[in-house]
């Protein structure tokens, strides 16, 4: 067995959470998989199987890979530039979320030239000043689209917006998008549209609760363990990264370790050289804040992090190339957590766990099987991705 460093899938963990949020919502789950599921690769199967009834992902190319991989279930698109293979998306029977009339002339084009409607979500800006159209734009947009429904080629489907302080349920802010989205949906109807579905909580306000009432519940952190509003004690995290020492010494007191010979050891110990480094995703931000765990204990990384590897301090312990050591992961075994880690990088969980590099192996775990998913998910259609599974 080579020494690879592993991305663990804890894939009870993403059914757990899914199973959670399907409860919490009354069966109204969006899953949302974006950026290959957060960092954690090939698990649209399991939480449709855990109770999502569909799932939305930023681009096409991401629903289209979803559809590779047998994903039958509805998928909505979000984020698409006027260029993007719209045709595709339509003859895939993938869902795309529209927000100016330079996109919704482009999708309707589309489905006119292929003899068919594409299924459409507009998408209101109620705060951020982001991806939805802007409140001012909104009354012109449903009308443009109900005259394109009148030419058969598109359907509104649903009606989305994003809020952007859900995770401080007192702000002010919470109130004034809610409002405004039900004024869009109410516009939206006055204009003749019929959305089946309106959609505004993720995460965060899911769980605060100020989202309530509408058809769907687009959730990503969540299904991972991440809440970025801090107020649940249900969610499980869901990856563990571990690796295994490449070299050990011994050094004196003086010495100088790393680039720049920032960490200079105090006394005699021992250093390990881990095969990790901030080209794997380790964030150089946590040079010299970060520990790991080593034979059950944590031992500080030291000296700044290099592109392909960091060096661990293991004081009186000599450990042996090949040894095992855990990066990050559920916290169980005394391990350092996503959550640890984002606070050394002065950063959010996200971005620890959508960042783990191509070079570390990802390994779905479940209570009976493992299965190996060679490079990322994303970008490798599912017919050349390697799987081995073992019992
Ligand atoms: C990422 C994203 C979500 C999911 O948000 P979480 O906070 O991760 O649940 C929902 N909607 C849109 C438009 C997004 O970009």
């Amino acid at each position: 067995m080579a020494w690879t460093s592993e991305l663990v899938v804890h894939d009870e963990a993403i059914r757990a959470n899914t199973a959670y949020f399907a409860s919490a919502t009354g069966g109204r789950l969006m899953a949302v998989l974006k950026a290959d599921a957060f960092g954690h690769g090939a698990i649209a199967h399991s939480v449709l199987e855990a109770g999502a009834t569909s799932i939305g992902v930023t681009s096409i190319d991401e629903a289209l890979a979803l559809r590779a991989d047998g994903v039958s279930a509805p998928i909505l698109s979000w984020l698409n530039p006027v260029d993007a293979d719209f045709a595709a998306a339509v003859l895939a029977d993938v869902d795309l979320a529209v927000s100016s009339p330079v996109l919704l002339h482009a999708v309707a084009q589309t489905a006119a030239r292929l003899g068919r409607r594409a299924r459409v979500h507009l998408n209101i800006d109620v705060g951020m000043a982001r991806e939805g159209a802007p409140v001012e734009a909104w009354p012109a947009l449903c009308a443009m689209a109900r005259e394109l429904e009148h030419l058969g080629s598109l359907h509104v489907v649903g009606v989305m917006a994003h809020m952007s302080c859900a995770d401080r349920p007192g702000h002010p802010q919470n109130r004034r998008e809610r409002l405004l989205f039900e004024n869009a949906v109410r516009t939206a109807r006055r204009r003749g549209l019929a959305p089946s579905v309106t959609h505004l909580a993720a995460t965060a306000a899911t769980l605060t609760g100020v989202a309530e009432g509408f058809e769907l519940h687009r959730i990503g952190a969540g299904l991972f363990g991440i809440d970025p509003s801090g107020t649940s004690r249900e969610l499980l995290p869901a990856l563990s990264l571990t690796t295994h020492v490449v070299t050990s010494r011994e050094v004196g007191p003086g010495t100088g370790i790393g680039y720049g010979l920032d960490h200079v050891a105090e006394r005699r110990t021992h250093l390990a050289l881990l095969p990790l480094g901030y080209g794997d995703g380790l964030p150089r931000a946590a040079s010299e804040r970060a520990d790991v765990l080593v034979r059950g204990r944590r031992r500080p990384l030291v000296g700044r992090f290099s592109m392909d590897m960091v060096v661990v301090d293991t004081g009186e312990e000599e450990v042996a190339p090949g040894e095992p050591v855990t990066v990050f992961g559920p916290g169980a075994h005394g391990e350092p957590t996503v959550a640890e880690w984002a606070g050394w990088a002065d950063t959010i969980e996200h971005e620890i766990v959508t960042r783990v590099g191509s070079r570390v192996a990802r390994v779905h775990r479940t209570s009976t099987t493992e299965t190996t998913e060679t490079g990322r998910t994303t970008q490798t259609p599912a017919s050349t991705r390697q799987e081995a599974v073992d019992a």
